[in-house]
């Protein structure tokens, strides 16, 4: 009587939320609340109505059983492509205990199917209300709360860890970051007996930007301006923000004509990217100062960043949105404008 349409219905609503919570962990919202709704709608009210035909009668045994196959079976279809594109190829492994129960009620209806008399009389004739089912759904659900568990804590790790990696605005590596790979990747350079470029990039009269816009303006500059030097620079580049407008960059592989070449195109994106300033500033330009390691040079990461830092205020008193490198060009070595 009703306390197995409250036990159906129950069912059906912890079946509902597990569905739209996992759907929440998942993207973020619930991105299918009117579908679940429904399932739960129609379920609830093959559970409750026509009372007495409810446990007996395959119309309402079909509609019940079927909205909790989708509400079981949907999650598979839907969360298994985010998930692994998430957390990787076993991504979707903690969908595993929707399956089961899905495959579960599946059975069911396959019997209800096949032999409606018997079907409908064993499920209302089950005496224990379902009783029978707990321990595996305990085990199963530990299971589910178990892997779930982990996949929040690992998602709060992956955030943690690029939190601590990545600059919020600009996009571009912290300054710790950067310089931990770029102590690296001088080991592998000099390992491998590779030069290695370090640049230090200073926005032109950036305070003015922030005086004449706001601080809104400047930093919709300074997050622009972290995208285009992601988007130009190679995978294999590194790219950090040193404080406030100052960005830093390492070259690996790069010898003083290879980066000379790519910083003068680096700038002319920048002037071609034309990144909106408020009125009555000129338009965005950079200052450059970069340093060369040369295999066999003894300068360690330090001195390295000082000189390229040194340059860069050489570049300011030559009056900015200029590149100044390690003194003169060596004659005969042009700077190359391919590769
Ligand atoms: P110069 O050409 O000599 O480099 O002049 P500048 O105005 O670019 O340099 P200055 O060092 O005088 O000013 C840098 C300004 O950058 C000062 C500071 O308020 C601003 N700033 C630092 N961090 C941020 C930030 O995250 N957002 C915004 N909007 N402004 C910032
Ligand atoms: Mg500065
Ligand atoms: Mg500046």
């Amino acid at each position: 009587g009703p306390v197995a349409s409250w036990l159906m219905s129950l069912s059906l609503l912890s079946a509902t939320l597990v569905s739209a919570g996992a759907e929440a962990f998942v993207a973020g919202r619930v991105r299918h609340a009117r579908a679940w709704l429904a399932l739960l709608g129609a379920g609830t009210a093959a559970a409750w109505w026509p009372l007495p035909q409810a446990l007996s009668e395959v119309g309402p045994l079909a509609v019940y059983q079927g909205s909790f196959l989708l509400l079981l079976g949907l999650p598979l279809l839907w969360l298994r492509p985010p998930l692994r594109q998430e957390f990787g190829r076993y991504g979707g492994l903690p969908l595993l205990p929707f399956g089961l129960m899905a495959l579960a009620v599946l059975a069911f209806l396959v019997h209800l199917a096949l032999d409606p008399a018997e079907a409908t009389r064993s499920f209302a004739s089950r005496s224990d209300h379902g009783a029978s089912s707990l321990i595996p759904f305990v085990i199963s659900s530990g299971l589910f709360h178990i892997s779930w568990l982990g996949m929040m804590l690992g998602r709060q790790v992956v955030r943690a860890h690029s939190a601590a990696r990545i600059d919020n605005l600009t996009g571009v590596l912290r300054r710790g970051a950067f310089e931990t790979e770029c102590e690296a990747l001088l080991a592998l350079a000099r390992r491998l007996g590779q030069p290695a470029t370090l640049v230090f990039l200073d926005i032109d009269h950036f305070k003015r930007i922030n005086d004449l816009g706001g601080h809104a303006a400047g930093d919709l500059v300074l997050r622009q301006l972290g995208r285009l030097l992601q988007d130009t620079l190679r995978s294999t580049d590194r790219c950090g923000r040193w404080g406030g407008e100052e960005f830093v960059i390492l070259l690996p592989g790069l010898d003083r004509a290879h980066a000379e070449a790519t910083l003068q195109r680096l700038t002319q994106t920048l002037a071609r990217a034309a990144i909106p300033v408020p009125e009555g500033c000129a338009a965005l330009t950079v200052s450059i100062g970069y340093a060369v390691w040369m295999p066999g040079s003894e300068t360690g990461p330090q001195q390295l960043m000082a000189q390229a830092d040194a340059a860069m205020y050489e570049a300011k008193r030559r009056g900015r949105n200029t590149l100044v490198g390690p003194g003169p060009m060596p004659p005969g070595r042009e700077a190359v404008t391919s590769g």
